[in-house]
């Protein structure tokens, strides 16, 4: 028997709605590209949002074709994020950081039809689309009178003439909610990037789950300033999430150094900020050199990359915020885990709390999890057992986009690529990560890809890169190159190489000469026992 409830999909036009009808005078507030704050509500960007999905209509682009944005976080990219996915389009959100060849590669392999940038990505969007080859208009996300006459560039509008054409009326379609909403390539893995493509039901799912309590407790009563990118797994949520609760949203534009972010959150009455360690670091930095306190921050959402200790103690004993480490992936829309202490640990002294407090937290409810052995054995919930962490639940990819890499689950669990505990409590912590990957200040660097450069190198014999820990980006590569007989590379030679091949900050810091590089059984370069061997090696300064 079925249950006699109505059947409505979940879908990302119904949260704009929501915001337009429920708390539309909440305050949306933008720092821009060019430098300026822009204020409007929610009910200005549900209105613009429509325009979004009208002027898609107006170029004929089809349902689950995909409009790519190049952009940091703001009220336009906010709009985009409904009119494109609400109208049955799919939102591809392009990480600007990336090389000009890399932004090419994906653009091309999603395919993207429509293409939205930040005016200051002009100087990207020159050196890269000619070769977008599925590109047919691009959309500069400034007024009118703002667009280059010059450009070059076939196709470029403004936003603003775009959708100020379309009108603010707009019937959403009663998509299937399990529809493309949106995507979001990861390079996390080895290989080419590959794309999560979230559905409307898995977003808004991920919507709710991100505004529990025990995740990142999201109400009407808060000011949001996301510093995660948008380009980076939707801003961890936080736009649909706020849209759905009413929070007051801040969006800091491009300019995320620790001044700037402090005058916003001071200027802007943030409650609750959420981004990658190194953001923090540079916050953390900013407030003691200026003596500065924050008069109403609460709590500060970090992931991404690990959490030092020491910034979550800075955090909590100098400026009475609460900092809530959390888990994710990419894959995973993002958040898995978020760390907030039980009831019953709310009596235990504050050092043993902090034990706790270090650890990425326990997962919230729609994410299921386990560790195992090497051999697929679920191994205890002990806090000392330490195996391959496995997840799987609705907003988890079931397969990347156009089934690249082939089926990435393991009996319908999705392997992270990390290594940890859970203990009793349900806490995990990250020990490790089992994939070959570099992240430093929050973004990936593919180990395989700056060995495959060296590699091209007419005096390198074999190349393995490596993380070391980094004060404030957290990793950062090294390069360990066996010369090939007879042959004497120097340091400024191999770094040359890099030039133009890949994005300065992927450029390793250094590199090192051995005679031999430890090989497996199989052949396989054995990084774990060159991460030991260089752990101490100390990078130079500039890095
Ligand atoms: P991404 O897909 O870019 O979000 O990266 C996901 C990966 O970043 C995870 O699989 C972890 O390796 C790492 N990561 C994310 N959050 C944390 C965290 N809080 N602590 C340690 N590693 C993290």
């Amino acid at each position: 028997m079925l249950g006699l409830m109505q059947d409505q999909g979940l879908l990302i036009s119904s949260l704009i709605e929501f915001a337009d009808r429920n708390h539309g005078d909440a305050p949306i507030v933008s720092r821009r590209v060019e430098g300026d704050i822009h204020r409007y509500t929610y009910r200005d960007a549900a209105g613009r949002a429509r325009r979004v999905a009208n002027a898609l209509d107006a170029d004929a682009i089809e349902q689950g074709e995909r409009v790519a944005t190049l952009a940091w976080n703001g009220y336009r990219h906010f709009e985009l994020y409904f009119g494109v996915s609400g109208s049955g389009r799919v939102l591809h959100t392009l990480n600007p950081r990336l090389a000009p060849d890399q932004v090419v590669w994906i653009a091309n392999h999603a395919e993207d039809r429509v293409l939205c940038f930040d005016m200051s990505f002009l100087p990207l969007v020159k050196a890269v689309w000619q070769r977008c080859t599925t590109v047919r208009k691009w959309v500069a996300l400034c007024e009118a009178d703002a667009l280059p006459a010059d450009s070059g560039i076939d196709g470029l509008v403004s936003y603003e003439a775009w959708i100020g054409a379309a009108s603010d009326r707009y019937t959403w379609p009663a998509l299937d909610e399990r529809t493309a909403a949106s995507l979001c390539y990861t390079s996390g893995t080895t290989g080419n990037p590959k794309g999560a493509l979230y559905s409307h039901r898995s977003t808004v799912l991920h919507a709710f789950a991100a505004a529990l309590p025990d995740a990142m407790s999201l109400s009407a009563r808060d000011s949001v300033l996301p510093v995660v990118p948008m380009f980076h797994v939707n801003a961890w949520g936080t736009p649909y999430a706020a849209a759905m609760t009413g929070a007051k949203l801040v969006f800091p534009g491009g300019a995320l150094d620790g001044k700037s972010v402090y005058e916003l959150i001071e200027s802007e009455g943030v409650t609750l900020a959420a981004g990658v360690p190194t953001v923090w670091l540079g916050l953390l930095n900013h407030m003691a050199q200026a003596g500065a306190r924050f008069s109403t921050l609460q709590r500060t959402v970090i992931g991404g990359s690990a959490c030092p200790p020491a910034m979550i103690h800075t955090f909590k004993e100098q400026y009475g915020v609460a900092v809530l480490h959390a888990w994710g992936m990419t894959e995973m829309s993002p958040l898995g885990t978020v760390c907030n202490l039980k009831g019953k640990q709310l009596a235990l002294p504050p050092d043993e709390q902090m034990k706790t407090l270090v650890k990425q937290g326990r997962a919230i409810y729609g994410v299921d999890m386990k560790i195992v052995d090497p051999e697929g054995r679920e191994l205890p919930w002990d806090g000392q057992a330490s195996g391959d962490l496995l997840v799987k639940g609705p907003w988890i990819i079931s397969s990347y986009f156009k089934g690249e890499g082939g089926d990435p689950l393991r009996d319908g669990w999705f392997p992270t690529g990390d290594v940890a505990t859970i203990d009793a409590d349900g806490f995990l912590q990250i020990t490790d990560r089992s994939k070959d990957v570099i992240k430093s200040g929050g973004e990936w660097i593919s180990s395989i890809d700056i060995e495959n450069i060296a590699m091209a190198h007419p005096a390198v014999a074999m190349a393995a890169c490596i993380a070391v820990p980094h004060p404030k980006w957290d990793e950062r590569p090294l390069l360990v190159v066996m010369p090939k007989p007879g042959t004497h590379p120097d340091r400024a030679d191999i770094l040359r190489f890099y030039e133009g091949r890949v994005a300065k900050w992927q450029v390793p810091d250094d590199v090192v000469f051995v005679d031999a590089i430890p090989l497996g059984a199989t052949g396989k370069m054995q990084k774990m026992k060159l991460r030991e061997q260089f752990r101490d090696h100390v990078l130079p300064a500039a890095g």
